[in-house]
Formats: C-alpha cells, sequence, structure tokens
C-alpha cells in the first residue's frame, strides 16, 4: 500500500480564536503548531499568513517569517503557502508568497462560489501563477473544488507551465462546492492520469468523511482547522488532534504514514 500523506492546513483566511481558540494566528503559533503537527505525523503544513490584527493578510515578509520559523523548529517539513484570496485581488497580491520560494504552494485553476462570496480565479491569473510558480521551481497543489478546475490544471500541464509532477486537492463538501460524495470521488478520479497524485479535503464534518475516502482510496489527505473547527459536534479540535484522528484511521487500515523524507520522493523534490 502507498504511504499515506497527510497535510495539515493550519490557519486558513477566515477562522478566528473566537471560533475555536486553537487556531494559530501569528508566525509563531502557526510555526509552533506547525512543529506539534509535524511530530504527530504529516509530512506537509498548508500555510496562510494573518497580519497582527489576525486578518488574512498577503505581506511577503509575514510568509517569510512564518516560513523561517517553520524552518527552524522542522527543517525537513515540507512547506505548502497559499495563493488564495479575495474576488479582485490583484496577480502583485495574490504571488506574495511565492517570494518565499516555499517547496509547494496551492493553485486552484478555476473560480467557484463559497457559503457568502465568488472565490473569483480568472484564467489570466491562473496562468500568471502557475508561470510565477514554474520559474521558481516550486510545485503547485491543485486546488479543486469543481468538476471544471481539473482541465484547466490538464492544459496547464500540456502547455509546459506544470512541470513537476501533477498533484490536486480535492475539497468536498462545503456549499456551493462539489459535494463529499464517494460518486464525485471516482468522477475526479476518472479525469485525472493515473499518475497524478491526489489528495482529498472536507470541510466541517465532511473532514471525517473525505479522510475515510482518502485513506480507503490508496490517496492522501488534508485535515486541520482551515476546513474544520470540531473533532465531533460539540468539541473543538486542534491542529494536532486532527493529524493525530487521521493517523490512528490509516494505522487501523493498514496505510502507514509517509515521514516527510518519503514525501518528498513522492512529490519528486
Ligand atoms: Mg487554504
Amino acid at each position: 500500500m502507498k504511504k499515506l500523506i497527510i497535510t495539515a492546513a493550519l490557519t486558513g483566511s477566515l477562522p478566528t480564536k473566537a471560533n475555536n481558540p486553537s487556531v494559530p494566528i501569528s508566525p509563531d503559533e502557526i510555526a509552533q503548531d506547525a512543529y506539534a503537527c509535524y511530530q504527530a505525523g504529516a509530512s506537509v503544513v498548508h500555510i496562510h499568513a494573518r497580519d497582527r490584527s489576525g486578518k488574512a493578510t498577503h505581506d511577503p515578509a509575514v510568509f517569510q517569517d512564518i516560513c523561517v520559523r517553520i524552518k527552524a523548529l522542522a527543517p525537513e517539513l515540507i512547506v505548502q503557502l497559499s495563493t488564495g484570496g479575495r474576488a479582485g485581488m490583484s496577480f502583485e497580491s495574490r504571488r506574495a508568497c511565492l517570494f518565499s520560494n516555499p517547496e509547494m504552494a496551492s493553485l486552484a485553476t478555476g473560480s467557484v462560489n463559497f457559503p457568502t462570496f465568488a472565490y473569483s480565479n480568472p484564467p489570466q491569473l491562473i496562468e500568471q501563477l502557475a508561470g510565477m510558480m514554474c520559474e521558481r521551481h516550486i510545485l503547485p497543489e491543485i486546488e479543486v473544488f469543481d468538476t471544471s478546475m481539473i482541465a484547466p490544471a490538464l492544459e496547464l500541464k500540456r502547455r509546459g507551465l506544470i512541470t513537476g509532477r501533477l498533484c490536486f486537492n480535492f475539497v468536498m463538501g462545503m456549499p456551493n462546492i462539489q459535494p463529499a460524495s464517494i460518486q464525485q470521488l471516482g468522477h475526479l478520479l476518472s479525469m485525472i492520469p493515473s499518475d497524478a497524485l491526489w489528495s482529498v479535503s472536507g470541510i466541517g464534518a465532511n473532514q471525517i468523511t473525505t479522510t475515510l475516502f482518502g485513506i480507503a482510496a490508496g490517496g492522501n489527505v488534508r485535515v486541520g482547522l482551515e476546513d474544520n473547527l470540531y473533532l465531533q459536534k460539540g468539541v473543538p479540535a486542534s491542529n494536532v488532534s486532527l493529524v493525530e484522528r487521521a493517523v490512528r484511521l490509516a494505522e487501523e487500515a493498514g496505510r502507514e504514514i509517509a515521514t516527510p523524507a518519503q514525501a518528498r520522493e513522492i512529490f519528486g523534490f
């Protein structure tokens, strides 16, 4: 059985400490949490930056600060920075994290409605972000919120704007996006090349469902407070508790957990 790569999505752009006191906000909190998740079994951390007031920021200095702190604590942990952002944000803002030269960065290859706003990724912006990642040898993780986001990723690969391994994360189970259903996962898998890597993440209570999907179907999983604030109904989670749960489920299913070194090999770094 393939080794399981666990990605911990620590912060996101929306959750606050009022929602869950364990959400890491400052660069130091994010780095400490990344280290704890690494010790628990995560080999990748997916990172968003916040300013001093706790709001999402695209300040390259904050991303850089977070990267330096994580590398000091866990040099082998794979850092994946988020290029996500609100509608209307320019390429200049959305690319900010790429100046830190992370090993990976997220790349949404289409637009979609989130519960209360549109997540806008126009074709030109996608191409600009992919081009900059390509120049800097940053591996994109394609964030797939709906079926229509696969074809543009395959096209980037065909045109040489993605040179590394195709690597997808299927985000499922939020209002207005694709459902966290086994039928939808099967459909997505039918659309990607057999040598592509894939991971799955579920929003809210769907996180455990998609974790089981990923483990059972031979994919990888993403867990963390960015996507889900609760371990179970009424029980607030921490990032570490969510990674630990994924590890427990994988062990029960006979899936070994990839170390960061093994994950590096799988990604082709
Ligand atoms: Mg994100």
